[in-house]
């Protein structure tokens, strides 16, 4: 059983007065509804205003919908020597690639042949001892000479 208001109750309302929620007691009631309530701060008579039901909880709804942003694939290490393999590899002359030594000194470019990982082309001379060398799948450090 919904006690119903009527004048003499008091009931929290926006005052217009102190622009803020107070007590306010129910002067005039119209039907059910409350028509005019006085403000127990202020006293000022006003129009009823219906609080205004409590916000949602901040929820997706409210939040402005990110546009989609295209997933750019990233690149991984073996992916990027792959394809870095494919653009270099037509250049690549097998019969000038010199069978890997680690005691040899190797210049940038220069082609090698690995005896596990294959051809492969030096595309990092890393001072004092290694070399950086791009094979087929993947981007090895090798010891050097
Ligand atoms: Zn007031």
């Amino acid at each position: 059983m919904k006690r119903l208001p009527s004048a003499g109750t008091v009931i929290e309302a926006k005052c217009t007065r102190c622009r803020t929620v107070m007590n306010h007691t129910i002067v005039a009631m119209v039907g059910e509804k409350i028509a005019r309530v006085e403000c127990n701060a202020c006293h000022g008579t006003h129009n009823y205003r219906p609080l205004k039901p409590p916000k949602e909880p901040a929820a997706a709804k409210a939040a402005p919908k990110k546009a989609p942003v295209p997933r750019k694939a990233k690149v991984d290490p073996e992916t990027a020597a792959r394809e870095e393999w494919a653009a270099l590899q037509p250049d690549m002359d097998p019969d000038k690639a010199i069978p890997y030594d680690m005691e040899r000194k190797y210049r940038m470019n220069a082609l090698l042949l690995h005896p596990l990982f294959g051809l492969g082309i030096v595309k990092a001379v890393l001072p004092p001892n290694k070399v950086s060398v791009l094979f087929s799948d993947a981007k090895k450090l090798l010891r050097c000479g």
